[in-house]
């Protein structure tokens, strides 16, 4: 159990229009904070208003990308509760990113106790909008005022939180994705599976050409043949062919997307077959060729799902269902949401009440 000192802000702020939301723009008025000291542990976790910081610009964050996050929601039920979604997978996975980055760890308890105690101050901050909902990202820096190449002695672990308007403003739309073929995003052996800063810049290129040649995102291929399916932008991806559900395996470049995983529970609960294996490009194109890709969407917390209309590459264009949202998709995406907003009974246990 954290200790954990609340200091209120003087000047609240107004609360935003939840149409001009957009993602990620806009903060609550408080902030979690706490440092680490190697032999001291954590300490001093807090709430407080939400502010800039001060570093040394000798900080090892600075100069070698020691960063790991996580990004979750809080969510408004037609109740007016709160509730968040399988934090505890949130906490588990910061920890493997902590691991693979050499930073301090949290306790899961501790993780989850956080993020419930910003949430409650900011209870007025969960949007209640169609869709809405509180972002709420936590993540740790590593901050030593030294310029070795060392692992992190000092740390520091913060959660600000952000509400977001609707994903879909215009409906489920289905996107074109272009596929990467000289980028790649990670590789086995590298930070692939851990939520790191260093993986997005490494992908912002791609992503840059993407949306110059008006593709909403890369499909990354794995980073030694360049053969296989990885991601799609920062989201997993799923295929249905014939009636297969078909969706990378977790070899260590792809990132364990909660999600990815809840996708595979709730389609496996209702009978459908889903695969977690390698999946090549050709066999993508096969599919294509042959009628019997079916669907494919991206997953992940921002969107939920993501339909894909249409594959680019090169100058072959693959268009999916008509370039329509299929049944699948959607049911994945009726469901999640439904339990998500509290609109549907959870029968998987998933949702985290907090007030
Ligand atoms: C966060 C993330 C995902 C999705 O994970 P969720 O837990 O479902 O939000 C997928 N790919 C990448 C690269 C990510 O950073």
């Amino acid at each position: 159990m954290l200790d954990i000192k609340i200091e209120k802000t003087a000047c609240p702020k107004e609360k935003p229009e939840s149409s001009t939301l957009g993602f990620g723009k806009k903060f609550s008025d408080h902030m979690f904070v706490m440092e680490y000291k190697e032999g001291e542990g954590w300490k001093n976790p807090r709430i407080i208003p939400f502010g800039n910081i001060s570093l040394s610009p000798a900080s090892t964050v600075f100069h070698y990308g020691a960063e790991i996050f996580e990004g979750m929601k809080a969510y408004r039920t037609p109740e007016g509760k709160i509730q968040l979604f399988r934090p505890y997978e949130n906490a588990k996975r910061m920890n493997n990113s902590a691991e693979r980055i050499c930073l301090p760890e949290i306790p899961e308890e501790d993780f989850v106790q956080a993020l419930v105690e910003l949430v409650k101050l900011e209870a007025d901050w969960v949007p209640s909008e169609p869709e809405t909902s509180l972002y709420l990202r936590p993540f740790t820096i590593a901050n030593d005022p030294f310029l070795g190449v060392h692992p992190a002695t000092e740390a520091i672990f913060m959660i600000i939180a952000s509400p977001v308007g609707s994903y879909y403003k215009e409906g489920l739309n289905p996107v074109s994705i272009m596929i990467e073929t000289e980028d790649v995003r990670a590789v086995r052996g590298g930070t692939g599976y851990a939520k790191c800063g260093g993986n997005y810049g490494a992908s912002l290129r791609a992503g840059k050409k993407a949306e110059e040649k008006g593709y909403s995102q890369v499909l990354w291929l794995d980073g030694v043949e360049r053969k296989y399916i990885e991601e799609v932008g920062a989201m997993n991806v799923m295929f249905m062919v014939g009636d297969e559900v078909i969706t990378p395996a977790l070899t260590g470049s792809i990132l364990p997307g909660i999600t990815r995983k809840s996708c595979i529970e709730l389609l496996r609960s209702r009978g459908y077959k889903v695969t977690e294996r390698q999946f090549s490009l050709d066999e993508l194109k096969e599919a294509c060729e042959n009628g019997t890709l079916k669907e494919a969407w991206g997953c992940g917390t921002a969107a939920v799902v993501s339909p894909i209309g249409k594959l680019v590459i090169g100058d072959e264009t693959y268009v999916i269902n008509n370039n329509e949202i299929g049944a699948v998709t959607q049911e994945l995406y009726d469901t999640l949401t439904g339990i998500q907003w509290g609109k549907i009974e959870d029968t998987f246990g998933w949702v985290y009440p907090v007030v």
